[in-house]
């Protein structure tokens, strides 16, 4: 059997949620970009990209004009998505798109930061949101949050669905890393795995971005049983998935996407 072209969240899943995560497996694109990329950020063959966004709505059910994307910076905005085109929304800068809009999909871009997707379980409401370090300490995940509660959501019954992305095992960082997740997250000192700690001590102290993502979640109100177990990491997974940390610039990019069923009105 052909592999799929996302990996879905159980969690997700049961409340019958369109949902995924895009591994590398299954497009048409070569070399460093094999196989489904679906960045233009690193230029690569257009059609290649337009023909995995192609195979990719097909399989996962969504219509390509309805998904959303937007211009990722590291920073906390978001954007709402209503009546717009998504050519109107890809040239806003923002890190995370929310909707309650029948028949919208929302969409992030990552290669090693932690793509998130947040739902009412009633389906009623979605949020793609890219959340690297900068992110984080940022708040982009609280913001998100209270998005979706300005849209009648209740924050403890949301369900949320980590991705692949650069793990504690291979996540390295400098002193500023580290100061910054001490300052954003002071409650959570364990998101920082120190030098010289651990079983196998790493040289250069490790961030672990899942945790800083639950931290963020918690933090923002939602019930820790309501959110999946991370999927993996994109460093230490050449074959599943693209990493910037492991591969340099030129290369393909994961998608994350959550759409609400329906046509819409328009
Ligand atoms: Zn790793």
């Amino acid at each position: 059997m052909a592999d799929p072209l996302a990996l879905q969240v159980d969690l997700l899943a049961r409340s019958g949620l369109l949902h995924g995560f895009t591994t590398r497996l299954g497009g048409v694109s070569k070399g460093s970009f094999a196989t489904l990329n679906l960045s233009p950020k690193w230029p690569e063959e257009a059609e290649n990209v337009a023909a995995n966004y192609d195979r990719l709505a097909r399989w996962a059910g969504f219509k390509e004009q309805r998904l959303y994307l937007a211009r990722q910076v590291h920073g906390a905005q978001g954007v709402r998505v209503a009546d717009q085109s998504s050519a109107q929304v890809r040239p806003v800068e923002a890190d995370y798109l929310f909707t309650d809009r029948p028949g919208s999909t929302v969409a992030v871009i990552t290669a090693d930061c932690v793509p998130l997707l947040l739902a009412d379980p009633s389906g009623r409401c979605v949020a793609a949101v890219h959340a690297g370090w900068r992110g984080l300490v940022a708040g982009v995940i609280g913001a998100a949050v209270r998005s979706l509660a300005e849209l009648g959501s209740r924050p403890q019954d949301l369900v949320a669905g980590l991705g692949p992305c650069i793990g504690p095992c291979c996540f390295e960082v400098g002193q500023e890393v580290v100061e910054a997740f001490a300052d954003a997250f002071p409650n959570h000192p364990d998101i920082v795995v120190p030098a010289g700690s651990g079983a196998t001590p790493f040289p250069k102290a490790h961030v672990n971005l899942w945790r800083a993502a639950r931290a963020a979640l918690v933090e923002a109100g939602l019930d820790p049983a309501h959110m999946a177990d991370p999927p993996g990491c994109t460093m230490c997974d050449p074959h599943r998935f693209y990493s910037y940390r492991r591969d340099g610039a030129r290369i393909g990019q994961q998608l994350a996407y959550i759409g609400i069923e329906g046509n819409g009105h328009g």
